[in-house]
């Protein structure tokens, strides 16, 4: 089968001839028809200081995908092939306490799709089958192919009450923009997002937000008072892991605001405790998605009208992921989609 992985420790990735993978005992083999590009896979192209320390080589990349079950291992219940299916990124253990308190999103010893296990930007991937998620008919291969980050959209949107809050979301990369279109269908009032790129400002205004703001230009300040919003706001998602984002959020929240943190930060960040501390802020890191109340989640909101169609940008075949990783490198797009069939 076609494969794309890091063959080499060096930048790059490469098409590759791969064995198609056996399948064992709880596991299915899914047949990929889209996948899409996570900020991960460029980490892992670049061959930056944390894709050297974390993925073994060779390594087929990649953790966003749909596709369908083409064959089901010894055990292996619930399922059938010819399932439409996207699944969780994270394999858990199981045995850790965690896991067995069902929440696994926060096991101590998941296992990365793509990252510290085959991947999914091949042909045929396996899996085991309790990571699977089956899809409704109304999500296509495109719009399951980005489940993943649309996951980590919903479990931060909904981290907090949302309805009839003012809510203000640092970053609008994919991720922040799809948390504006799930703020929007839930019931917020103004959703206001900040990035500094006015393409991406540009697909969250079709995305339903109240008010994109550049802050390389604009100030927050000055599109409250625009917004009449005195007293600041309610619910912060924070998706841009920039310390001055963060900074400028800190200001900008009210007393008694709730934060929810996505974005990674390069390494250390101070920020202005005292600001936390005298507003009585909450505020909640946030990793993956949360196995499975945010993939049941994210079915039903597309299921209920949301409409995510906006913020795939583009689509490759497989055969032209170079020119799909570039684009993805200029940081200006929305989610990249590569078709294999
Ligand atoms: P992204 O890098 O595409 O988006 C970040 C956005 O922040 C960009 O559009 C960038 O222009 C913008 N930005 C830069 N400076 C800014 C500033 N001063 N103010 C406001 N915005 C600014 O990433 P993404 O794929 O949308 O993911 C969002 C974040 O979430 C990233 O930091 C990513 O690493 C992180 N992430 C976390 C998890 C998790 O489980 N916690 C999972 C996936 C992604
Ligand atoms: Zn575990």
């Amino acid at each position: 089968m076609k494969a794309l992985a890091k063959t080499k420790a060096e930048p790059g990735i490469w098409m590759i001839e791969a064995p198609v993978p056996e399948v064992s005992h709880n596991d299915v083999l899914i047949k990929i028809h889209r996948t899409s590009i996570c900020g991960t896979d460029l980490h892992i192209y670049q061959w930056d200081e944390w894709a050297q320390k974390t993925v073994p080589v060779p390594m087929i990349t990649g953790h966003e995908y749909s596709g369908e079950i083409v064959e089901l291992g010894e055990g292996v219940e619930g399922f059938a092939v010819g399932d439409r299916v996207s699944g969780e990124g994270h394999v858990t253990c199981g045995y850790c306490r965690n896991c067995r308190a069902g929440l696994r999103h926060l096991c101590r010893n998941s296992i990365g799709v793509g990252v510290n296990r085959q991947g999914a930007f091949a042909e045929y991937m396996t899996l085991p089958a309790y990571n699977l998620f089956k899809l409704p008919d109304e999500v296509s291969y495109d719009l399951a192919a980005i489940f993943d980050p649309f996951g980590n959209a919903v479990h931060t949107a909904l981290a907090f009450d949302l309805v009839g809050e003012d809510v203000l979301i640092t970053g609008a990369g994919p991720i922040g923009i799809m948390a504006a279109a799930v703020a929007r269908h839930v019931g917020a009032r103004h959703i206001v997002i900040t990035d500094i790129n006015d393409e991406r400002l540009d697909i969250a205004r079709r995305m339903g937000v109240t008010r994109g703001v550049n802050v390389a230009r604009e100030s927050l300040v000055d599109v409250m008072a625009e917004l009449d919003m005195s007293e600041g706001f309610d619910v912060a998602l924070e998706m841009s892991g920039v310390a001055s984002a963060i900074n400028e959020m800190l200001e900008a929240i009210n007393h008694g605001g709730k934060v929810a943190m996505l974005g990674i930060p390069p390494g250390e960040m101070p920020i202005d405790w005292s600001r936390v501390i005298f507003k009585g802020l909450t505020i909640r890191g946030i990793y993956g998605r949360e196995m499975f109340e945010t993939w049941y989640k994210m079915a039903s909101l597309i299921q209920s009208g949301l409409n995510l169609e906006p913020i795939i940008t583009h689509h490759f075949a497989a055969d032209d992921f170079e020119k799909a990783f570039a684009l993805m490198q200029e940081g200006s797009t929305g989610k990249v989609v590569l078709n294999w069939d």
